[in-house]
């Protein structure tokens, strides 16, 4: 089976040394191995997405030498997420509609997981109608698993880590569809990778606990399941990772002021940082 990586930057900010990082990361392994390596603008968030910054990170891309497949802009795919729920998702009640704000959510929560409170299930047996307008659709965790008996303890492999067993319930009822009618990240990066054909999911280890609910969706949906490799995170001569947030230069002002990408993308295969990050 050919080997398709991807990198799915998020056009909410410019890219930085990490980034660069992921990016040839993914692209050295996919071309060691003659296979693809795709780029797919992950701007599903319509307030915080700017357009003009998809530009700019081809032009990173291109600057470090990298080579790449562009696979469709997730805002353009609404209707395909919209399908996956309603038609294969829904099957059986295995999202609800929930009417919970933020603040219900927080006060409400007994435990909290990597993307903050855990979902303390109000919403879970209420009786509200699907075509009621500005809902969030959540996954029913406990109902896929009553209706796929098959789906406890699902497998899947990081190639540092080993086999794991996925634990959805580190996320538990997790949103899939938006108030506004927008994605999640869970739910558009686990359908994309699928219809992208990635067999190997490559990004940094801050987001190998998201793969524990991925896997389930990919279970609950009935998506092929590709591999992971979760790969360390450039730290900042503090020991701190490498945040779009620190005030280091972007990819876009190194290449605006005369540096030489491919230089830099040499340096950062050896996981070295340049002088003066
Ligand atoms: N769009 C995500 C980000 O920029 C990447 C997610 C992923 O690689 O799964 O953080």
């Amino acid at each position: 089976m050919q080997t398709v990586t991807r990198f799915a930057p998020s056009p909410n900010g410019h890219l930085h040394l990490g980034h660069a990082y992921s990016a040839i990361f993914a692209h050295d392994i996919a071309k060691s191995a003659s296979g693809r390596f795709l780029l797919r603008i992950e701007d599903i968030d319509r307030e915080r997405s700017r357009p003009e910054l998809s530009d700019e990170f081809r032009r990173d891309l291109e600057w470090l030498g990298l080579e790449w497949d562009e696979v469709p802009a997730q805002s353009t795919r609404f209707a395909s997420y919209n399908r996956f729920l309603t038609e294969v998702l829904r099957e059986g009640g295995r999202i609800y509609p929930c009417r919970c704000t933020r603040t219900e959510i927080a006060a409400a929560a007994k435990k909290s997981g990597p993307d903050g409170p855990i979902y303390p299930g109000t919403c879970r047996n209420a009786d509200i109608d699907p075509l009621e307008e500005n809902v969030t659709w959540r996954i029913n965790v406990e109902r896929s698993r009553q209706l796929q008996p098959e789906i406890v303890d699902l497998s899947w492999t990081d190639e540092v880590e080993g086999e794991q067993i996925a634990d959805p319930d580190l996320f538990g009822d997790v949103v899939l569809m938006r108030k506004d009618g927008s994605p999640s990240y869970h739910l558009a990066v686990t359908l994309d990778d699928a219809v992208d054909g990635v067999t190997l999911i490559t990004r940094g280890k801050d987001l190998f606990p998201a793969s524990h609910i991925h896997r389930f969706l990919q279970a609950v949906g009935g998506l092929p399941v590709p591999r992971w490799h979760h790969h360390e995170l450039l730290l900042d001569e503090t020991g701190k990772k490498l945040a779009k947030s620190r005030n280091s230069p972007s990819l876009a002002d190194r290449r605006l002021s005369g540096e030489n990408g491919l230089m830099l993308a040499e340096q950062l295969r050896l996981q070295q940082l340049p002088v003066g990050t």
